[in-house]
């Protein structure tokens, strides 16, 4: 085996893919459930979506399940959704399902890079691009090791007719909006309110009514669109997180309309 044969694959498979990602449909700032499942809805329809996950390994918050026990609950719209993945889920009592947060996280991933979605991992979205009125036209993206290791390197920039920010309770590509563009989101304030205080029901209600585009080309999905909308938190209870990626996904394609 010659390793610089080695090292040319990965350079120009890697450089291929991403050059290829530089203009696209709907790129998703986040690879949590949320932004996982939004990808997929997307592939499998033949629109060209992108992640990019700041983090070494996809899967948000939920390989930690519950306080680092992993697994996942859900209920009976959001078991739905782990049935199109081939997840296997266990009634716990009626209403209440559980599965393996890493079964899960897999199944997702795999199914969102099979229909077609490519996820960049170690990337951060650190900035957007605008055009005229304000409307969000790509994403600036750095190493997450430049920020980490506080190096002065410039971004890249890619080109994209939609935006999903799922990057969960941060909400980091809408507070990038706000700080950026002003508080001219489509909340109450113009601003992310923040997350409210544990309240599973409210929570898991309100995030599909909170999964909108909030900004001319910016859709919220997950836990950002509580995040964003000021709803409560629900903690380990899933459903909620995949139906949100499902909608965002739907929102994206009207948008791309
Ligand atoms: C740190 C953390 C905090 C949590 N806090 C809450 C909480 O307050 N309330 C609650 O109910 N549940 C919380 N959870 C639990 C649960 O994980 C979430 O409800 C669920 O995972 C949310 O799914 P999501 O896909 O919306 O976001 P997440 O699972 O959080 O996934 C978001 C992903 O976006 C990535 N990301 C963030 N910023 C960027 C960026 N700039 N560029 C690229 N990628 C980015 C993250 O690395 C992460 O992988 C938290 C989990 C974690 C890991």
């Amino acid at each position: 085996m010659d390793e610089v044969v080695i090292s040319r694959a990965i350079v120009e498979s890697y450089m291929k893919d991403f050059m290829a990602a530089m203009e696209v449909d709907v790129a998703i700032a986040g690879a949590g459930p949320a932004g996982l499942v939004t990808a997929y809805y997307l592939a499998k329809d033949g629109i060209r979506a992108v992640v990019f996950e700041k983090q070494l390994c996809v899967g948000g918050g939920m390989p930690g399940g519950g306080m680092m026990l992993n697994r996942i609950v859900l209920q009976e719209q959001g078991k739905q959704i782990l049935d199109e993945f081939d997840v296997s889920v266990r009634e716990y009592q009626k209403g209440y399902y559980v599965a393996d947060s890493l079964e899960a996280v897999s199944a997702i991933c795999w199914k969102a890079i099979k229909a077609g979605t490519r996820i960049f991992n170690l990337i951060s979205v650190e900035d957007v691009m605008v055009r005229e009125d304000d409307r969000i036209t790509g994403l600036v993206l750095n190493w997450s090791a430049v920020s980490w290791s506080k190096l002065h390197v410039d971004p890249l920039t890619i080109r994209c007719k939609v935006v999903v920010d799922a990057t969960g309770h941060d909400a980091e590509v809408c507070r990038i909006v706000v700080q950026k563009i002003g508080k001219k989101l489509r909340t109450k304030t113009g601003d992310v309110i923040g997350q409210k205080a544990m309240w599973a029901e409210k929570g898991e209600k309100e995030i599909l009514e909170n999964t909108r585009e909030v900004h001319p080309g910016l859709v919220v999905a997950g836990m950002t669109a509580n995040a964003v909308f000021g709803s409560p938190r629900m903690g380990a209870i899933f459903g909620g997180m995949l139906l949100s990626g499902k909608k965002a996904a739907q929102i994206a394609k009207e948008l791309l309309r």
